[in-house]
């Protein structure tokens, strides 16, 4: 399933090899121009990271350059904040496109004027028929098509047409200009296809200055031509578009330079639904809280959840490319992040379920400022004070009246050691009249055993971490587990995805954190200790403290948070 290969040594990719066949035979010039070519409908999304990093990186790796150009030939669904949303997340996933940023709406004149070029060439008519027929006349996969009634018009009739269709002489839907391929093509997509329709709407990019608008295909491979692009690399379904593309380049040009279309398998992963129509039902059905959720796949929302740059290159080139449609664990994500942060994260301490601590022979009013280790994976990352005092907060699952035998922590009775600080004994538990629960736990501490002491070496079953009640900080803490509870949400054809959403995708909590951390400004990103990896919200200010859970250590961790899965 993953595409995993030896670290030093990796086999070209299928499409890395066909660029290197284009370069020994100098195909165009030796030139290698990619681009990625979203349509702005919606925010990017982890898919499209992998197409991102896949066309940057192998411009990178030949040398050559990568465009970004948005895929505006439709007005009507297109809008501005998804441009500055997708520019950000391009660039913040780390790639330059070197001020060549284009808009296939840049080209419609170039596109009118090819579309005439066909009409004066005899293949393209105006059809006045409506979609609905049109669509009849097509046939079915196993049926030929038949010949539209207006498929003989004469070249000086569609080319009128064409031009008052232009000027806005026509109403929305009453004519279309359609190629003509062949009718019978046992390829769909070739019979006689659309090339522009009328469309009476404002455009992002041009305003008001189209009513006609060319599809997709019309566009694309034509839009690839004019930047130069050499290798057009797109996803699976636009392998039966490929010999349209082809078509309309044979047709409308004479150069010797010719881009080339290569499709390789998108990425599926589980538990994650990925099309951005799919996305934004989600963000207006209020299922999450817009685009950015941080349990949504778009970029933003990994960003806000506390995702890096590099974690997510490193997850796109780990995965591969691959030609045929696969599923990869949603789990090697997470590891990618994890593996990450390990090493750029400063571990501190945080309690998000906490447990009253009283220390009943340490000193009141007592501060100490214990020194505790940034990362031990990295010393150059240094070392910070944190207070201990008599009063302190263990996690409550760290406790347990009753333990079983291989309960390492907190008991009546047992010793543990408080991370960087002093071992304690626990020697009476205080309980809710009420209810029963505890609520209290007395200890007593053991001077010698203080970090760095004479005893702090002596055996003990378990570290705890822990926060001075005095000084920890409020923090709201937000705890995201997957947001579908199905493997495949898209993959039961009888049911709709929405019933898959796992109610209890996000938990929010009351944490106390180690003061250390009273500045901390948004999507600053921190381990905490036992817990996992966190990272603070845009929402959080200086008085109200607000984390993300990027991901837990462990995947088992959902203990804490009450239920879990
Ligand atoms: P969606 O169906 O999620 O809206 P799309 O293909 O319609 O995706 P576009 O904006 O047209 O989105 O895509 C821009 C580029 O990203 C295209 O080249 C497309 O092939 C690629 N892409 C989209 N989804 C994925 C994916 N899951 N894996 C890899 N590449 C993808
Ligand atoms: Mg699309």
């Amino acid at each position: 399933m993953m595409n995993t290969k030896d670290e030093n040594y990796k086999a070209l990719n299928f499409i890395e090899a066909i660029i290197e066949d284009d370069l020994q035979e100098e195909k165009n010039e030796k030139r290698v121009h990619t681009r990625f070519p979203p349509e702005p409908n919606g925010y990017l999304h982890i898919g499209h990271a992998k197409s991102i990093c896949l066309n940057f990186g192998l411009a990178k790796k030949y040398n050559g350059m990568c465009n970004l150009r948005f895929d505006d030939t439709n007005p009507t669904k297109e809008e501005e904040e998804f441009v500055d949303s997708i520019v950000e997340d391009v660039k913040w996933l780390g790639f330059d496109w070197e001020g060549r940023l284009f808009y296939a709406s840049d080209y419609f004149d170039q596109l009118y004027k090819w579309a005439e070029k066909l009409i004066i060439n005899g293949k393209a008519f105006v059809d006045d028929q409506s979609a609905e027929v049109i669509g009849d006349q097509r046939g079915t996969v196993t049926t030929p098509g038949t010949e539209s009634p207006f498929y003989n018009r004469s070249v000086e009739e569609n080319l009128n047409l064409f031009r008052r269709m232009k000027a806005g002489e026509f109403p929305d839907g009453s004519k279309v200009l359609r190629a003509k391929i062949d009718t019978t093509s046992p390829n769909m997509l070739l019979r006689d296809p659309v090339l522009y329709r009328i469309l009476h709407a404002s455009h992002h990019n041009t305003g008001d200055k189209w009513c006609i608008y060319p599809m997709y295909d019309f566009a694309h491979g034509q839009s690839d031509y004019i930047e130069g692009i050499t290798h057009s690399i797109c996803t699976l379904e636009f392998e039966v578009h490929r010999p349209l593309y082809d078509w309309f380049l044979d047709n409308l040009i004479e150069t010797k330079y010719r881009p080339q279309q290569i499709e390789f398998a998108r990425l599926n992963l589980s538990y994650t639904i990925m099309s951005k129509r799919k996305l934004m039902e989600l963000v207006e059905g209020g299922f999450v809280n817009g685009w950015d959720d941080p349990r949504l796949p778009t970029i933003s929302g990994l960003r806000r959840r506390g995702y890096t740059p590099e974690s997510i290159r490193y997850f796109a080139d780990k995965i591969g490319v691959a030609r045929r449609d696969n599923m990869i664990d949603v789990a090697l994500l997470e590891h990618s992040v994890k593996d990450d942060l390990n090493k750029k994260t400063l571990r501190v301490m945080a309690v998000l379920n906490p447990l009253r601590v009283v220390i009943t022979n340490y000193p009141e009013g007592k501060v100490e400022e214990m020194e505790l280790v940034n990362n031990p994976e990295d010393e150059t990352m240094g070392s910070r004070k944190v207070p201990f005092t008599r009063e302190i907060f263990i996690e409550k699952d760290d406790f347990m009246e009753d333990p079983p035998k291989k309960f390492f922590r907190l008991a009546p009775g047992a010793e543990v050691r408080l991370k960087g600080a002093y071992f304690i004994k626990c020697e009476e538990v205080v309980k809710d009249e009420t209810t029963g629960e505890v609520i209290e736990v007395k200890c007593t501490y053991d001077p010698e055993t203080k970090s760095g002491g004479p005893q702090s070496n002596r055996k003990v079953k378990g570290t705890l971490h822990w926060v001075s009640a005095q000084h920890g900080l409020k923090a709201e803490v937000r705890l995201y587990d997957r947001l579908f509870l199905d493997e495949d949400p898209l993959g039961h054809p009888d049911k709709d995805f929405q019933e898959f959403i796992n109610p209890g995708s996000l938990k929010t909590v009351t944490g106390l954190i180690e003061p250390s951390l009273r500045n901390v400004k948004p999507f600053e990103k921190f381990q905490f200790i036992r817990l996992g990896y966190f990272c603070v919200d845009p929402d959080s200010k200086e008085d109200k403290l607000v984390f993300n859970r990027t991901v837990p250590l462990r995947d088992s961790w959902a203990k804490i948070s009450g239920k879990g899965r």
